[in-house]
Protein backbone atom coordinates (compact mmCIF):
# COMPACT_ATOMS: atom_id res chain seq x y z
CA UNK A 1 0.00 0.00 0.00
CA UNK A 2 1.17 3.79 -0.71
CA UNK A 3 2.48 5.73 1.75
CA UNK A 4 0.10 8.11 3.28
CA UNK A 5 2.19 11.48 3.98
CA UNK A 6 0.96 13.80 6.48
CA UNK A 7 2.21 17.17 8.25
CA UNK A 8 3.01 16.70 11.97
CA UNK A 9 1.35 19.90 14.01
CA UNK A 10 3.21 18.22 17.16
CA UNK A 11 6.30 17.26 17.42
CA UNK A 12 9.54 17.63 19.84
CA UNK A 13 13.18 18.42 20.27
CA UNK A 14 15.29 17.45 23.55
CA UNK A 15 18.01 19.92 24.75
CA UNK A 16 21.37 19.19 24.79
CA UNK A 17 22.19 18.51 28.44
CA UNK A 18 24.62 21.34 28.74
CA UNK A 19 22.81 24.22 26.36
CA UNK A 20 22.01 26.40 29.29
CA UNK A 21 24.83 25.85 31.58
CA UNK A 22 27.17 26.81 28.97
CA UNK A 23 25.55 29.20 27.55
CA UNK A 24 24.08 31.45 30.47
CA UNK A 25 26.45 33.58 32.97
CA UNK A 26 27.05 31.56 36.06
CA UNK A 27 24.63 33.39 38.32
CA UNK A 28 21.74 32.31 36.01
CA UNK A 29 23.12 29.05 34.99
CA UNK A 30 22.98 27.96 38.95
CA UNK A 31 19.26 28.54 38.46
CA UNK A 32 18.49 25.72 35.81
CA UNK A 33 16.79 22.87 36.72
CA UNK A 34 19.13 20.21 37.93
CA UNK A 35 18.68 16.97 40.53
CA UNK A 36 21.27 15.70 43.25
CA UNK A 37 20.22 11.91 44.02
CA UNK A 38 20.50 10.87 47.84
CA UNK A 39 23.73 8.50 48.03
CA UNK A 40 21.44 5.55 48.63
CA UNK A 41 19.81 6.37 45.29
CA UNK A 42 15.79 6.31 46.50
CA UNK A 43 15.13 10.30 47.06
CA UNK A 44 16.63 13.52 45.19
CA UNK A 45 16.15 16.68 45.92
CA UNK A 46 15.55 18.75 42.23
CA UNK A 47 16.53 22.51 42.40
CA UNK A 48 14.23 24.79 40.00
CA UNK A 49 15.19 28.77 39.89
CA UNK A 50 16.09 29.06 44.00
CA UNK A 51 13.44 26.64 44.79
CA UNK A 52 14.11 22.87 46.11
CA UNK A 53 11.81 19.95 46.64
CA UNK A 54 12.23 16.39 47.20
CA UNK A 55 10.77 13.39 45.71
CA UNK A 56 11.13 9.60 45.36
CA UNK A 57 12.94 8.85 42.51
CA UNK A 58 10.55 6.51 39.90
CA UNK A 59 10.76 2.92 39.49
CA UNK A 60 12.79 1.33 37.10
CA UNK A 61 10.29 1.04 35.11
CA UNK A 62 9.29 4.37 34.81
CA UNK A 63 12.70 5.07 33.94
CA UNK A 64 12.72 2.94 31.60
CA UNK A 65 9.50 4.41 29.96
CA UNK A 66 11.16 7.99 29.74
CA UNK A 67 14.51 6.71 28.33
CA UNK A 68 12.83 5.16 25.61
CA UNK A 69 10.30 8.29 25.24
CA UNK A 70 13.94 10.02 24.33
CA UNK A 71 15.98 7.65 22.61
CA UNK A 72 15.98 8.48 19.25
CA UNK A 73 18.43 10.03 17.83
CA UNK A 74 16.69 12.72 15.70
CA UNK A 75 15.42 14.01 18.94
CA UNK A 76 19.13 15.86 18.67
CA UNK A 77 20.23 15.28 15.37
CA UNK A 78 18.46 16.73 12.29
CA UNK A 79 20.02 14.51 9.48
CA UNK A 80 19.04 11.51 11.70
CA UNK A 81 15.66 12.94 12.51
CA UNK A 82 15.05 13.32 8.25
CA UNK A 83 15.75 9.51 8.44
CA UNK A 84 13.29 9.01 10.84
CA UNK A 85 10.56 11.30 8.90
CA UNK A 86 10.93 9.86 5.92
CA UNK A 87 10.27 6.19 7.28
CA UNK A 88 7.18 7.31 9.15
CA UNK A 89 6.27 9.33 6.31
CA UNK A 90 6.11 12.55 8.20
CA UNK A 91 6.92 15.53 5.79
CA UNK A 92 7.15 18.67 8.04
CA UNK A 93 6.87 18.78 11.78
CA UNK A 94 5.96 22.24 14.49
CA UNK A 95 8.67 20.96 16.92
CA UNK A 96 8.34 21.70 20.91
CA UNK A 97 10.90 21.75 23.18
CA UNK A 98 11.30 18.94 26.22
CA UNK A 99 12.69 20.60 29.53
CA UNK A 100 11.73 24.11 27.86
CA UNK A 101 8.02 22.59 28.24
CA UNK A 102 8.26 23.55 32.37
CA UNK A 103 9.88 27.02 31.63
CA UNK A 104 6.61 28.66 33.07
CA UNK A 105 8.17 27.39 36.17
CA UNK A 106 10.80 29.61 35.99
CA UNK A 107 10.07 32.90 38.54
CA UNK A 108 13.47 35.19 37.91
CA UNK A 109 12.96 37.09 34.87
CA UNK A 110 16.51 36.92 33.54
CA UNK A 111 16.39 33.52 33.76
CA UNK A 112 14.15 33.11 31.02
CA UNK A 113 14.70 35.88 29.18
CA UNK A 114 18.07 34.53 28.64
CA UNK A 115 17.28 30.75 28.95
CA UNK A 116 15.09 30.64 25.83
CA UNK A 117 17.05 32.68 23.84
CA UNK A 118 19.69 30.87 23.97
CA UNK A 119 17.31 28.06 23.46
CA UNK A 120 15.88 29.52 20.41
CA UNK A 121 19.96 30.23 19.05
CA UNK A 122 20.24 26.68 19.24
CA UNK A 123 17.32 25.41 17.63
CA UNK A 124 17.62 27.59 14.95
CA UNK A 125 21.32 26.60 14.31
CA UNK A 126 20.35 22.93 14.67
CA UNK A 127 17.25 22.37 12.86
CA UNK A 128 15.93 25.34 10.77
CA UNK A 129 18.86 26.03 9.23
CA UNK A 130 18.95 22.02 8.36
CA UNK A 131 15.64 21.95 6.49
CA UNK A 132 12.29 24.02 6.10
CA UNK A 133 10.48 20.94 7.09
CA UNK A 134 11.29 21.71 10.44
CA UNK A 135 9.35 24.60 11.48
CA UNK A 136 10.22 25.30 14.93
CA UNK A 137 8.42 26.73 18.04
CA UNK A 138 9.79 30.04 19.36
CA UNK A 139 9.98 29.67 23.09
CA UNK A 140 8.12 32.74 24.41
CA UNK A 141 9.06 34.11 27.79
CA UNK A 142 5.93 35.15 29.81
CA UNK A 143 6.77 36.19 33.02
CA UNK A 144 6.98 40.11 31.56
CA UNK A 145 4.77 40.99 28.45
CA UNK A 146 7.42 43.28 27.12
CA UNK A 147 10.06 40.47 26.87
CA UNK A 148 7.83 38.21 25.23
CA UNK A 149 7.01 41.12 22.62
CA UNK A 150 10.81 41.39 22.45
CA UNK A 151 11.49 37.67 22.08
CA UNK A 152 8.26 37.06 19.63
CA UNK A 153 10.05 40.26 17.02
CA UNK A 154 13.49 38.98 17.11
CA UNK A 155 12.59 35.65 16.59
CA UNK A 156 10.24 36.49 13.78
CA UNK A 157 13.07 38.32 11.80
CA UNK A 158 14.85 34.71 12.59
CA UNK A 159 12.47 33.44 10.13
CA UNK A 160 10.53 31.42 13.16
CA UNK A 161 6.52 30.92 12.12
CA UNK A 162 5.12 29.98 15.08
CA UNK A 163 5.86 30.85 18.97
CA UNK A 164 5.71 28.77 21.69
CA UNK A 165 4.26 30.10 25.28
CA UNK A 166 3.18 27.62 28.07
CA UNK A 167 -0.99 26.82 28.61
CA UNK A 168 -0.50 29.23 31.73
CA UNK A 169 1.88 32.18 32.80
CA UNK A 170 3.97 31.93 35.96
CA UNK A 171 0.96 32.95 38.58
CA UNK A 172 2.63 36.36 39.26
CA UNK A 173 1.76 37.12 36.06
CA UNK A 174 -1.57 37.98 34.77
CA UNK A 175 -3.39 35.21 32.93
CA UNK A 176 -3.93 35.50 28.96
CA UNK A 177 -7.54 36.65 29.07
CA UNK A 178 -6.15 39.71 30.65
CA UNK A 179 -6.16 42.99 28.71
CA UNK A 180 -2.44 43.51 29.46
CA UNK A 181 -1.36 40.60 26.65
CA UNK A 182 -2.75 42.64 24.17
CA UNK A 183 0.02 44.27 22.87
CA UNK A 184 1.60 40.49 22.49
CA UNK A 185 -1.57 39.73 20.57
CA UNK A 186 -1.15 42.35 18.33
CA UNK A 187 2.42 42.08 17.76
CA UNK A 188 1.67 38.25 16.53
CA UNK A 189 -0.79 39.40 14.39
CA UNK A 190 1.66 41.70 12.75
CA UNK A 191 4.31 39.58 12.60
CA UNK A 192 2.18 37.04 10.85
CA UNK A 193 3.41 34.55 14.05
CA UNK A 194 1.33 31.24 14.67
CA UNK A 195 0.64 31.57 18.38
CA UNK A 196 0.95 27.84 19.87
CA UNK A 197 0.33 26.48 23.39
CA UNK A 198 1.32 22.52 23.81
CA UNK A 199 -1.23 21.04 26.34
CA UNK A 200 0.71 19.97 29.60
CA UNK A 201 2.54 23.21 30.20
CA UNK A 202 0.85 24.98 33.29
CA UNK A 203 3.42 26.09 36.03
CA UNK A 204 3.96 23.83 38.37
CA UNK A 205 4.30 24.30 42.36
CA UNK A 206 7.33 22.41 43.08
CA UNK A 207 6.04 22.53 46.77
CA UNK A 208 2.83 20.87 46.34
CA UNK A 209 3.26 18.75 43.16
CA UNK A 210 6.24 15.74 43.68
CA UNK A 211 6.45 16.49 39.58
CA UNK A 212 5.11 18.33 36.69
CA UNK A 213 1.95 17.13 35.78
CA UNK A 214 1.95 14.45 38.49
CA UNK A 215 -1.43 15.98 39.85
CA UNK A 216 -3.30 12.43 40.94
CA UNK A 217 -2.09 9.89 43.13
CA UNK A 218 -3.27 6.13 44.04
CA UNK A 219 -5.90 4.10 41.94
CA UNK A 220 -5.95 5.22 38.13
CA UNK A 221 -3.41 7.37 38.55
CA UNK A 222 -1.28 7.19 35.43
CA UNK A 223 -4.63 7.38 33.31
CA UNK A 224 -6.05 10.37 35.10
CA UNK A 225 -2.78 12.16 34.99
CA UNK A 226 -2.49 11.31 31.92
CA UNK A 227 -6.25 13.41 30.33
CA UNK A 228 -5.95 16.30 32.81
CA UNK A 229 -2.83 17.45 31.36
CA UNK A 230 -5.06 17.76 28.24
CA UNK A 231 -7.85 20.56 30.20
CA UNK A 232 -4.56 23.25 30.12
CA UNK A 233 -4.94 23.79 26.18
CA UNK A 234 -9.13 23.82 26.78
CA UNK A 235 -8.65 26.40 29.28
CA UNK A 236 -6.50 28.45 26.86
CA UNK A 237 -8.44 28.38 23.79
CA UNK A 238 -11.05 29.41 26.30
CA UNK A 239 -9.68 32.51 27.28
CA UNK A 240 -8.45 33.55 24.15
CA UNK A 241 -12.39 33.49 23.05
CA UNK A 242 -13.94 34.55 25.88
CA UNK A 243 -11.57 37.58 26.85
CA UNK A 244 -12.01 39.21 23.26
CA UNK A 245 -8.41 38.48 22.17
CA UNK A 246 -8.84 36.72 18.86
CA UNK A 247 -11.87 38.83 18.33
CA UNK A 248 -9.78 41.79 18.15
CA UNK A 249 -6.96 39.67 16.60
CA UNK A 250 -8.97 38.40 13.65
CA UNK A 251 -5.93 37.13 11.93
CA UNK A 252 -4.40 35.98 14.77
CA UNK A 253 -4.35 31.96 14.24
CA UNK A 254 -3.79 29.88 17.67
CA UNK A 255 -2.77 26.01 17.58
CA UNK A 256 -3.15 23.82 20.56
CA UNK A 257 -0.95 21.07 20.14
CA UNK A 258 -1.17 17.31 21.53
CA UNK A 259 -4.61 17.96 22.70
CA UNK A 260 -6.82 16.17 20.56
CA UNK A 261 -9.67 17.84 18.70
CA UNK A 262 -13.34 16.83 19.38
CA UNK A 263 -13.21 18.87 22.41
CA UNK A 264 -13.94 21.53 19.84
CA UNK A 265 -17.04 21.24 19.25
CA UNK A 266 -17.84 20.43 22.77
CA UNK A 267 -16.16 23.40 24.18
CA UNK A 268 -18.08 25.97 21.20
CA UNK A 269 -21.19 24.66 22.29
CA UNK A 270 -21.15 25.36 26.34
CA UNK A 271 -19.13 29.16 25.30
CA UNK A 272 -22.01 29.72 22.82
CA UNK A 273 -24.82 28.91 25.38
CA UNK A 274 -22.99 30.65 28.59
CA UNK A 275 -22.63 33.89 25.73
CA UNK A 276 -26.01 33.60 24.94
CA UNK A 277 -27.49 32.55 28.22
CA UNK A 278 -25.97 34.77 30.65
CA UNK A 279 -25.92 37.32 28.10
CA UNK A 280 -26.47 39.86 31.25
CA UNK A 281 -22.87 39.13 32.99
CA UNK A 282 -21.29 38.86 29.76
CA UNK A 283 -18.10 41.23 29.66
CA UNK A 284 -16.60 42.00 27.05
CA UNK A 285 -18.82 41.42 23.79
CA UNK A 286 -17.64 39.96 21.04
CA UNK A 287 -17.96 40.64 17.39
CA UNK A 288 -18.63 37.19 16.60
CA UNK A 289 -20.51 34.00 17.63
CA UNK A 290 -18.02 32.40 20.61
CA UNK A 291 -18.04 28.92 18.78
CA UNK A 292 -17.52 30.33 15.35
CA UNK A 293 -14.45 32.39 16.87
CA UNK A 294 -12.91 29.06 18.32
CA UNK A 295 -13.71 27.02 14.77
CA UNK A 296 -12.03 29.88 12.72
CA UNK A 297 -9.02 30.66 14.43
CA UNK A 298 -7.85 27.51 16.78
CA UNK A 299 -6.06 24.79 15.17
CA UNK A 300 -5.66 21.23 16.90
CA UNK A 301 -3.39 18.62 17.02
CA UNK A 302 -4.16 14.88 17.88
CA UNK A 303 -2.11 11.89 17.51
CA UNK A 304 -4.78 8.32 17.89
CA UNK A 305 -7.93 9.97 18.86
CA UNK A 306 -10.63 7.71 17.18
CA UNK A 307 -13.03 10.88 17.37
CA UNK A 308 -11.15 13.30 15.72
CA UNK A 309 -11.83 12.92 12.51
CA UNK A 310 -15.68 13.19 13.35
CA UNK A 311 -15.10 16.19 14.86
CA UNK A 312 -14.39 17.54 11.05
CA UNK A 313 -16.99 15.38 9.04
CA UNK A 314 -19.41 15.33 11.82
CA UNK A 315 -19.10 18.08 13.53
CA UNK A 316 -18.32 20.74 10.81
CA UNK A 317 -14.67 21.64 12.95
CA UNK A 318 -12.25 21.96 10.23
CA UNK A 319 -9.13 23.03 12.01
CA UNK A 320 -7.62 19.26 12.53
CA UNK A 321 -4.25 18.31 12.55
CA UNK A 322 -1.76 15.24 12.78
CA UNK A 323 0.24 15.29 15.46
CA UNK A 324 2.93 12.11 15.49
CA UNK A 325 4.58 13.45 18.99
CA UNK A 326 7.88 12.19 17.81
CA UNK A 327 9.99 10.75 20.13
CA UNK A 328 7.50 10.69 22.81
CA UNK A 329 5.88 6.93 23.55
CA UNK A 330 2.83 8.76 23.69
CA UNK A 331 3.21 9.26 19.85
CA UNK A 332 3.25 7.22 16.69
CA UNK A 333 6.36 6.90 16.77
CA UNK A 334 7.32 3.56 14.86
CA UNK A 335 3.78 2.50 14.12
CA UNK A 336 2.59 5.87 11.95
CA UNK A 337 1.35 4.78 9.14
CA UNK A 338 -0.83 1.48 10.04
CA UNK A 339 -2.05 4.46 12.87
CA UNK A 340 -2.80 6.67 9.44
CA UNK A 341 -4.18 3.93 7.87
CA UNK A 342 -6.62 3.00 10.32
CA UNK A 343 -7.83 6.51 10.89
CA UNK A 344 -8.75 7.58 7.06
CA UNK A 345 -9.85 3.67 6.32
CA UNK A 346 -13.44 4.68 5.70
CA UNK A 347 -12.75 8.43 4.80
CA UNK A 348 -13.00 10.18 1.13
CA UNK A 349 -9.58 11.41 -0.16
CA UNK A 350 -10.58 15.18 0.66
CA UNK A 351 -11.32 14.55 4.31
CA UNK A 352 -7.91 12.48 4.64
CA UNK A 353 -6.13 15.70 2.37
CA UNK A 354 -7.38 18.34 4.94
CA UNK A 355 -6.77 16.50 7.89
CA UNK A 356 -2.90 15.20 7.19
CA UNK A 357 -1.66 18.40 5.41
CA UNK A 358 -4.45 20.82 4.24
CA UNK A 359 -5.07 22.13 7.58
CA UNK A 360 -1.53 22.67 8.49
CA UNK A 361 -0.54 24.27 5.05
CA UNK A 362 -3.46 26.68 6.14
CA UNK A 363 -1.66 27.28 8.98
CA UNK A 364 1.94 27.61 7.52
CA UNK A 365 1.11 28.41 3.94
CA UNK A 366 5.10 29.19 3.88
CA UNK A 367 6.15 25.47 4.16
CA UNK A 368 6.98 23.25 1.57
CA UNK A 369 4.28 20.80 0.82
CA UNK A 370 4.53 17.66 0.27
CA UNK A 371 6.29 16.73 -2.70
CA UNK A 372 3.93 15.12 -5.64
CA UNK A 373 6.50 12.79 -6.23
CA UNK A 374 7.17 11.13 -3.28
CA UNK A 375 8.71 8.21 -4.30
CA UNK A 376 12.07 10.30 -4.28
CA UNK A 377 11.83 10.82 -0.68
CA UNK A 378 11.20 7.10 0.36
MN1 LIG B 1 3.73 16.73 22.10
Amino acid sequence: MDKIWVNSADSHYLEPPDLWTSNLPKELAELVPRSEKDPDGEWETVHVDGQAFRRKLPTSAAVKFVEDSMKPQGARDPVARLADLDKEGVWAEVMFASLGMWNACFRTRELLRQALRVNNDWTRETFMKASPRFVVTAQIPTLVVEDAIAELQRCAGLGFLVAALPTRPHPSQEDYNHKLWDPFWSAAEEAGMVVSFHIGSDPVDPTRQRYAGLVYRGPGGAVLNYAESTFSGQRVAMKMVVSGALDRHPNLKVLVAEGGASWIPFIGDRMREGYRQHHAAVRPKLSRDPKEILYDQVYTSFQHDESAVASYTAMGYDKVCFGSDYPHMEGTFGHTQQTLAELFENTSESVRYRVTQGAFLELFPGVPPVPADTSVIA
